[in-house]
């Protein structure tokens, strides 16, 4: 796959470091690649120094935490200025919230009686429900992450605290302010009637909003079809990205996607990157 524009690092819930990822990006064919860690940019400057190393065009992103009519989705940002003020000011409001919804989450684990886990909270990058996934699954009480968040860290279990994040407008507001094309991310995954997806897709091209992620791991061609036609009826362009966060046994991405279906505006049409990276998509 020559395009990757949704990735993750350490910086947010991913296994590799920037370099890291750039290097196993490089190595798996990728040309374009842009880092979207959740609600967090500190990973940016690294990878741009090792994509500059190893000739890959690099894209700094975001991946924004949103609630929408109560439910939480995800708005990436591609080609932001990271140093961009307001957007600055945003991502530490959300890393804030993270932090309080962590420190939630810790309490509601320890007055369960699952022992101290203060320790999810100390790190450098932004808390997630991964990383108190992963100290479950360290202290044996759940064998993997997946049975992890389906035993306490979704609605009704004890160690779910509901977050409440971004709006859809400000959040694609703060991404345009910084320059970037905003981009609804795999739209199939928050499990929406087709009537109720129209609507999110709806309100997020009103807003601004540039792409869907028509493009993104676990997509059948059929519902990549279908993506494709949604985004053409809202007049928004199509975006590409693994979303990856590990290197898995049965997943060697980044790399390995399929192109774009037929007929869809990839939304690096929009930017101007070099003639010898634009031919191929
Ligand atoms: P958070 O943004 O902190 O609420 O955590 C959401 C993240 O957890 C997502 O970005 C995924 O990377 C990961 N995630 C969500 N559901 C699962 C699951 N069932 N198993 C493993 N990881 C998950
Ligand atoms: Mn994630
Ligand atoms: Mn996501
Ligand atoms: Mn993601």
């Amino acid at each position: 796959m020559y395009y990757d524009l949704h990735t993750h690092t350490v910086w947010s819930d991913g296994e590799l470091a920037p370099s890291a990822l750039v290097a196993h990006a490089a190595r798996a064919g990728v040309r374009v690649l842009a880092l979207t860690d959740h609600d967090t940019t500190d990973g940016v400057d690294e990878a741009a120094l090792a994509a500059d190393g190893l000739g890959l065009q690099f894209v700094p992103g975001v991946e924004l935490s949103v609630t929408w009519q109560g439910l939480t989705v995800h708005i990436v940002g591609l080609g932001v200025d990271v140093g961009n003020v307001g957007l600055k000011l945003a991502l530490l409001g959300l890393r804030s919230k993270r932090l309080q919804r962590g420190q939630a989450i810790v309490q509601a684990l320890e007055a369960a009686g699952l022992g101290d886990a203060r320790a999810i909270l100390e790190r450098d990058g932004i808390v997630s429900r991964v990383h108190v996934a992963d100290w479950l699954v360290t202290g044996g009480h759940a064998r993997n992450r997946a049975t992890a968040f389906k035993r306490f860290l979704t609605r009704g279990g004890v160690g779910y605290v509901a977050g409440e994040w971004a709006g859809l407008d400000e959040a694609v507001g703060w991404i345009l302010s910084a320059g970037g094309d905003a981009v609804l991310a795999h739209p199939t995954r928050y499990r929406l009637s087709g009537g109720r997806l129209q609507q999110l897709v709806r309100g997020f091209a009103e807003v601004g909003g540039a792409a869907l992620e028509v493009v993104t791991a676990g997509l059948d061609a059929g519902e990549m079809g279908r993506l494709a036609r949604l985004a053409h009826r809202h007049g928004l362009c199509a975006s590409v990205g693994s979303d990856f966060h590990k290197v898995l046994p049965w997943r060697s991405l980044p790399g390995g996607l399929p192109n774009l279906p037929e007929g869809c505006r990839p939304i690096w049409e929009r930017w101007s990157l070099p003639s010898y990276v634009q031919e191929v998509c």
